[in-house]
């Protein structure tokens, strides 16, 4: 039975050690930070993804999945190691290598042995190529090889467990074939389920991963463009994303339009891309304009809300209900959530701000301290709108829809809704009790 060890346990890499101990390996996941690793031994989940819980409570009980803060443990326990470390921007967009390099040297300091090292982490093109370069100085003189391969990682976050038992494609980067063998080994599951494999070099396998991110980012971006016109010349961006849809060659998913893209993949992996152009003299103008698009989508939200209850000419003095943090339902991470750009910009206009998120609150108390004292967290949607002068809904999460329209829009100051996610845009009831305002049509001009 293979052992395998899994470096990082954030939402990547705790999904995936949780998953594989499902499939029967005994899965060493280990982490630097001693508060998470505490926790995941007594069986909690350090975040909310759906799930998870249930499987790493599985694993343990199973005997088949351990957390550790040890490095050497799991270095030397493990035949196969993941890289799951985040990868996150620094200030000038490039991507920070430094949890990945901390992890290189934990494995080239304590490895004993051959071993797979996987990386798992989105990592600009290269990287893989040069840990191999730096195990293998390593390790001359020693009997042992540390054979690399680049497995990026395309689970989506709020369906990251269903995502990885039933991945879109694995895609390989390696040269070793001890390396690839042994991800066949680990991944026997998926290749009985006829998930689609890719097998190619390191270069290539690092590259489809930002590649993937930024054709998101670009489609949400260039979707986001047509519905501002949109809602300036009378067209309804929905039924455009419909019309297009239709067609195979463009597909109706990521042509939803909404308040900008977040998270924390798209932001920083499309800076990471640009930059890598860049250092390579390729300037990627379209990866560019969908990052200035996704900036300009923001501050456009903010001025939206701001043209439409200034009534009295400045937003000072309004108060306003931000319903959902988190960048996507079914999670709580809030990592460059287009919320937080709206209401830095809407305090920033003078208005008061009271939020409520089903699971982005705990963290964006945390990480947020900018913002403390500054609005006011609320138990639920509606004590959120309370007193306010306008709803903003921030992310589409699925308990709003039993929200009672009248209820709210009875305890608020002035009845304004304004649906980023297009979540009610085909809801009649909103409308007899809101002025409302979906995302590229002209509903209120
Ligand atoms: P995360 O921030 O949630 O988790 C990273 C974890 O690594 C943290 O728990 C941190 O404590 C730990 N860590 C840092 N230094 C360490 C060290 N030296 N040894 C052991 N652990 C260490 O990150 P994430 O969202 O899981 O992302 C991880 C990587 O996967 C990133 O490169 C990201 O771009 C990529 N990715 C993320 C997603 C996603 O949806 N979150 C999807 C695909 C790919």
């Amino acid at each position: 039975m293979v052992n395998v060890g899994v470096m990082g346990t954030g939402y990547v890499g705790l999904v995936h050690g949780a998953v594989l101990s499902s499939y029967g390996f005994r899965v060493t996941c280990m982490d630097v930070d001693e508060h998470k690793i505490e926790r995941l031994n007594q069986g909690f989940s350090p975040i909310y993804e759906p799930g998870l819980e249930e499987l790493l409570q599985s694993g343990i009980r199973k005997g088949t999945l351990t957390f550790t803060t040890n490095a050497q443990q799991v270095v030397q326990s493990s035949d196969v190691l993941f890289i799951a470390v985040g990868t996150p921007a620094k200030e000038d967009g490039s991507a920070d290598l430094t949890y990945v390099w901390e992890v290189v040297q934990q494995i080239g300091k304590y490895i004993n042995g051959n071993k797979v090292i996987v990386s798992k982490s989105t990592m600009p093109v290269g990287t893989s190529r040069n840990i191999e370069g730096y195990l293998g100085n390593m390790l001359k003189g020693t009997p042992y090889q540390a054979h690399v391969a680049s497995n990026p990682e395309f689970l989506r976050q709020g369906k990251a467990v269903s995502d990885s038992l039933s991945p879109s494609r694995v895609v390989i980067g390696a040269d070793s074939e001890e390396a690839v063998q042994m991800l066949k080994t680990v991944y026997a599951t998926h290749l009985e389920q006829d998930v689609p494999f890719l097998f190619t070099n390191l270069e290539t396998s690092e590259m489809i991963k930002y590649a993937s991110n930024s054709f998101l980012a670009v489609k949400i971006s260039f979707i986001n463009e047509l519905a501002l016109l949109s809602e300036k010349v009378g067209a309804r961006i929905q039924d455009i994303a419909t019309g297009m849809g239709m067609d195979d060659r463009i597909s109706p998913h990521f042509l939803q339009a909404g308040p900008g893209y977040g998270g924390s993949c798209f932001p920083k992996d499309t800076q990471a891309i640009v930059d890598v152009g860049r250092k390579n003299g390729e300037e990627l103008y379209v990866v560019r304009a969908a990052i200035a698009a996704n900036e300009k989508q923001k501050s456009k939200m903010v001025s939206k809300i701001e043209e439409a209850i200034s009534f009295d000419g400045t937003l000072k003095g309004k108060t306003i209900a931000i319903w959902g943090l988190t960048f996507k339902p079914d999670t709580d991470d809030i990592r460059y959530a287009p919320s937080y750009d709206i209401i830095q910009g809407l305090l920033g206009k003078g208005a008061a701000v009271k939020v409520y998120c089903p699971q982005g609150m705990k963290q964006a108390a945390r990480d947020w301290p900018e913002l403390s004292g500054r609005i006011q967290y609320c138990g639920n949607e509606a004590e959120c709108a309370q007193q306010a002068d306008a709803i903003v809904l921030m992310t589409e999460w699925e308990q709003f829809r039993g929200v009672s329209w009248e209820r709210m829009a009875r305890s608020m100051r002035r009845n304004v809704f304004f649906d980023m996610r297009n979540m009610f845009a085909g809801d009649i009831a909103i409308r007899n009790w809101f002025q409302y305002y979906p995302v590229g049509s002209m509903e209120h001009g």
